[in-house]
């Protein structure tokens, strides 16, 4: 069965009401159970378990430490482009906002490429919004190319692409694409994307699935956190997750975790998730799937990353600029969100170094020598 059919069988309202039902005695079920199902997982998002929250993050600590050691892959995004030709009422880069728009050359890629491996990144996360005249699959082909030989990982998170664009970038180095649904309530979805392509809640909904059937190795989901309920959302998300894992098992898997920040265009999020809650729904991810990668971003603060880090967290944005060109290229553009932790890559290796943690993100072995010729051959 497609995800869409399964997706269609569930109901939004019914959901949230038997996640919102759940009581201890459930809490303590998924807690101590050997092998952990989607009930489980409501259990432990639901408001019973805000009282199990310390048992939930040690639990999730010492899962996190038996499956990936005490590492924590740090990565840096580089967006490439804030063209938009969608109108989604959170974003900075939405076409209604009039703002400066401006698509990387080559020639400054590799500007930026340059300042980004000054500080010995790896990983990295190219970036765009969705204009799919400019900014398409010959580009990312292109972009990929241009990098691959100063990057172990390249990911990206752009438009949703068709199976054989997928395949074509997997082709060229591509490791992993992450695409966040967003919402998953199918309605207020369409309140939020009222224009352009990304309106098509279906064809979103199925990307994961072309990207699972053209063989990329790795893929991201998400929701953002602020535009619904977030108990249900991340519900909803965890069984996509659980679909995905069950038809395309030789892939990873993460879960990012974006909170709505401010940006261009004043959005107002109706609905919140406080620090707690999110600490909540980190273990609650961990203690179900003990195999998911789960990120954390440069939009939550410091204090706030210091103290998740240890409790589920495998991968981290750092020293992050989210606007094109924003490393070097061109500074002062408009960000796409506000960037909350602002410390530089090193600061952030050296405060998990200071907790006996591994920061993996550099690539000590090589010498590093950007050749910026003769880029019009490339
Ligand atoms: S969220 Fe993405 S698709 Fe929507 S306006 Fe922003 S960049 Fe464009």
């Amino acid at each position: 069965m497609r995800f869409r059919e399964k997706f269609d069988l569930l109901d939004w309202e019914q959901v949230k009401q038997s996640i919102y039902s759940k009581t201890a005695n459930d809490v303590q079920k998924a807690l101590h159970a050997k092998k952990r199902n989607l009930e489980d997982f409501k259990a432990l998002i639901s408001p019973a378990a805000e009282p199990y929250l310390e048992q939930m993050a040690q639990l999730s600590h010492e899962l996190t430490k038996k499956r990936f050691g005490k590492t924590v892959q740090l990565f840096v995004p580089m967006y490439l482009s804030n063209e938009c030709h969608n109108i989604c009422t959170y974003c900075g880069f939405s076409l209604d906002n009039k703002i400066k728009r401006k698509t990387l050359s080559p020639i400054e890629i590799l500007t930026e490429i340059n300042e980004i491996k000054k500080h010995g990144f790896n990983h990295i996360l190219l970036v765009t919004g969705e204009a799919n005249q400019t900014v398409h699959v010959d580009y990312f082909k292109k972009a990929i190319e241009l990098i691959k030989p100063y990057f172990a990982n390249i990911s990206i998170e752009v438009q949703p692409l068709k199976k054989e664009e997928y395949e074509i970038l997997k082709e060229c180095g591509l490791y992993a694409v992450l695409v966040y649904q967003e919402t998953y309530h199918k309605e207020k979805y369409k309140t939020y994307h009222p224009a352009g392509k990304k309106s098509n809640f279906y064809y979103r909904l199925e990307t994961p699935d072309r990207i699972g059937k053209a063989g990329i190795h790795k893929i991201g989901l998400g929701v953002l956190l602020g535009l619904e309920d977030w108990r249900t959302d991340s519900f909803f998300c965890a069984y996509h997750l659980d679909y995905l894992e069950r038809n395309y098992w030789q892939t990873k898997y993460s879960i990012s975790f974006p909170r709505i920040r401010p940006a261009e265009g004043n959005f107002n999020p109706l609905y919140s998730i406080t620090e707690k809650e999110l600490v909540q729904l980190i273990c609650a991810y961990r203690i179900w799937n003990e195999e998911v990668e789960l990120s954390i971003s440069t939009r939550e603060s410091e204090k706030f990353r210091n103290h998740v880090f240890k409790i589920g967290i495998t991968s981290m944005s750092a020293g992050s600029k989210t606007n094109p060109g924003g490393y070097a290229v061109e500074k002062e553009s408009l960000e796409q969100f506000d960037v909350c932790d602002e410390r530089s890559p090193e600061e952030i290796a050296s405060f998990l170094l200071s907790h006996q943690y591994e920061p993996v993100w550099k690539d000590w072995d090589k010498s590093f020598q950007i050749s910026y010729e003769p880029i019009e051959q490339r």
